[in-house]
């Protein structure tokens, strides 16, 4: 069964990607397709809301079965924030340079103990039957006092897993415990008990 991965963010692509052709899942962009997606208005009020209005647009737009993710990071000192609003927390056009310091301003007076924060992914695949699967990771740790490494993307470089920053680990070590990788794994374990239950060969 052929998946449409349903975002324009080539960041989240790369790792969508990369965390689901391993669990055997094939997946193409809707370009591959030859169909463009239009950006939806994500306007739910959660993940996971979110992630089904933009699966939901692109099944219905290329007529496959469409995996949609909504992430973002929620910071403790910021009562949550920015959650559903990461991509856009500091303004359309801000970089993800602006939105690490923009952050780490607001958190600059907070003590260790007080800077937890967790990553959400919510995974949403939409079947073109209407049949919807499902599933979130979240992967806590706490903001940094500053920018440390380059890989990743986002807020990667701020935020530190175990003490380390995700700027400097490689994509193999953030998948293995990333609210990504936990979400697709999930849903792979989801897929598996979906298509037995529909005599679905894949
Ligand atoms: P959306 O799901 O497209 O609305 O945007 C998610 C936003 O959350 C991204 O643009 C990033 O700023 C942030 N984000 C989500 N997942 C990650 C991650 O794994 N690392 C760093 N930032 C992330």
């Amino acid at each position: 069964m052929k998946f449409i991965i349903a975002t324009n963010n080539p960041k989240k692509l790369v790792e969508m990607e990369r965390i689901l052709l391993p669990l055997g899942i094939t997946a193409v962009t809707a370009k591959q397709e030859g169909v463009s997606l239009d950006d939806v208005e994500e306007n739910g009020s959660t993940f996971m809301e979110n992630s089904f209005i933009k699966a939901e647009a692109a099944c219905k737009k290329t007529g496959l079965p469409a995996i949609a993710d909504d992430s973002g990071i929620c910071v403790d000192a910021l009562d949550g924030a920015p959650g559903i609003f990461s991509a856009r927390f500091a303004g359309e056009e801000a970089t993800d340079v602006d939105k690490n310091n923009l952050i780490l301003e607001k958190l600059k007076d907070v003590e260790k103990e007080n800077r937890g924060a967790h990553y959400t992914c919510a995974i949403t695949c939409v079947f073109p039957d209407g049949d919807v699967i499902q599933t979130e990771g979240k992967c806590f740790g706490e903001i940094a006092r500053e920018s440390i490494g380059n890989g990743g993307f986002g807020y990667d470089p701020i935020f530190l897993y175990d003490g380390v920053s995700f700027g400097l680990v490689s994509a193999e070590e953030k998948d293995k415990v990333s609210h990504r990788g936990i979400a697709l794994r999930s849903f792979r374990d989801k897929l598996i008990k979906y298509l037995e239950d529909n005599n679905v060969k894949q």
